[in-house]
């Protein structure tokens, strides 16, 4: 399937369910890999925030995204109908910081959409295939999300309530169920906590016209229920948004019970989570390349969060040279303490020539790593040629990691390494790397 957008600009105006203030959004097109963007045309500057799990500020009641000063409220429905329409690439403009209610539901939006036009892109859109279920659990809030072709959504909704009680329901989205059985379904409330909820500053644009309200003995809408079970429909159409901050679309069956935005944001972090804990953060990877450029060493901290690697197989301890593209100078201390030397040769410690080749490895990946557009991928050894073991390193030994780049193609790389002890040289070796995204993305 092709990443998707939409042909023409198209806007919506309504008011916020919680700040009650009115605001205008523009749906635009937006090129291949670009995502969902939220841009504040109100403020100085025209801040964007893009629609990602780590912009998350809230998730109780509604979902707001936000960056310092910046939010933007209330962005489930509209990013339910995303998900739902299969709509990778938009700009989303907005003159205010909660986007509107509309009726509740995310129908209005699923038709502005549709009338400006979907059409595909010309790049495939990647999917996240779970491999392995990932599941949520706080007191009797479950979510699990097991391994699926498509995407399935199964609900079970729980009130102690004399009107609403339990629902459940189960549903293979795809754009055709989405617009049918799930977009009109409204968001709703008890009429029990409306006052409550007031109190505390939140659903001052609520109303009959954009939430089902629940009384003791019905709904107090003049409009009747869209379907019998709207309530965990609308639930679905929760999760749906929320699921949208995973970032690519996700393949997996996912089994919720008396869930909410809070907990759904839970499970996106942990769907997600790999790849946000191993991609280096923008501002630290700045901090390293201003380190670098200033040829300041890298510490072990550093060279964490290059690379993958953690005691006892991080073999480089600091670096102490890095030219991008070029050569990196990298430092281990051999200590009697190493994993190692527990069972390679008991009571003649040597460590070992591949372990050696290993150290020399991560300073290659180091190397190519360090480079802004490497950030978060990671390196992997293809091939090692003319490998030749001199010398044996032994515990006291300083090893001087030396990397040089022959060449780099592509995703693929040659270099020239070499360890010395002293000015001694130990390992000499050419080493071929790929760089290869991480799984997940
Ligand atoms: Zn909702």
């Amino acid at each position: 399937m092709k990443q998707r957008t939409i042909s023409k600009e198209v806007g919506y105006s309504g008011i916020g369910l919680h700040t009650g203030k009115k605001v205008k959004i523009t749906f635009k097109p937006a090129p291949v890999d670009s995502g969902v963007r939220f841009v504040r045309v109100d403020l100085e500057g025209n801040p964007q925030i893009a629609a990602e799990i780590s912009k998350v500020i809230k998730a109780s009641r509604e979902t707001s995204i936000g960056e310092g000063e910046v939010k933007i409220q209330s962005v489930e429905h509209v990013l339910a109908a995303l998900t739902g329409l299969d709509i990778d690439n938009l700009i989303i403009e907005t003159n205010g910081d909660e986007l509107p209610a509309a009726d509740g539901s995310a129908l209005p939006f699923v038709q502005v959409l549709k009338q400006a036009g979907i059409v595909d892109q010309e790049k495939e859109r990647e999917c996240l295939e779970l491999k392995e279920p990932v599941s949520y659990v706080k007191g009797d809030v479950y979510l699990v999300a097991l391994p699926n072709e498509g995407l399935k959504i199964s609900y079970t909704i729980d009130f102690d309530h004399p009107v609403l009680k339990t629902q459940f329901a189960s549903f293979i989205i795809d754009e055709k169920t989405f617009t049918k059985e799930i977009a009109p379904a409204r968001t709703f409330g008890f009429e029990s906590e409306v006052k409550q909820l007031r109190e505390k500053g939140l659903i001052k644009g609520g109303g009959l016209e954009n939430a089902v309200v629940i009384g003791e003995k019905g709904i107090l809408n003049q409009e009747p229920l869209r379907f019998p079970d709207e309530f965990v429909r609308h639930k679905i159409l929760d999760l749906l948004g929320d699921l949208y901050l995973v970032g690519v679309p996700l393949r997996a069956h996912i089994i919720a019970l008396k869930s909410g935005h809070g907990a759904n944001v839970e499970l996106v972090k942990k769907i997600h989570g790999p790849k946000e804990k191993r991609a280096i953060p923008k501002e630290e990877m700045e901090e390293i390349q201003k380190r670098i450029k200033t040829e300041k060493i890298l510490d072990i901290k550093d060279i964490q969060k290059i690379l993958p690697h953690r005691y006892p197989f991080l073999l480089v301890d600091r670096v102490i040279e890095l030219k991008e593209d070029k050569r990196a100078v990298g430092i281990k201390n051999v200590s009697i303490n190493e994993e190692f030397f527990q069972g390679h040769f008991p009571g003649h410690p040597v460590m070992p020539g591949v372990l050696v080749v290993e150290a020399m490895a991560q300073v290659g990946g180091i190397l190519l790593l360090s480079k802004r557009e490497h950030s978060g991928k990671l390196a992997y050894f293809t091939g090692i040629d003319k490998v030749r073991f001199r010398k044996l390193v032994v515990p006291g030994d300083t090893l001087r990691l030396e990397a040089e780049v022959i060449k780099i193609k592509g995703r693929m790389g040659k270099m020239a390494t070499r360890a010395y002890v002293g000015d001694k040289l130990v390992v000499g070796a050419e080493l071929m790397f790929a760089l290869v995204l991480r799984e997940g993305e």
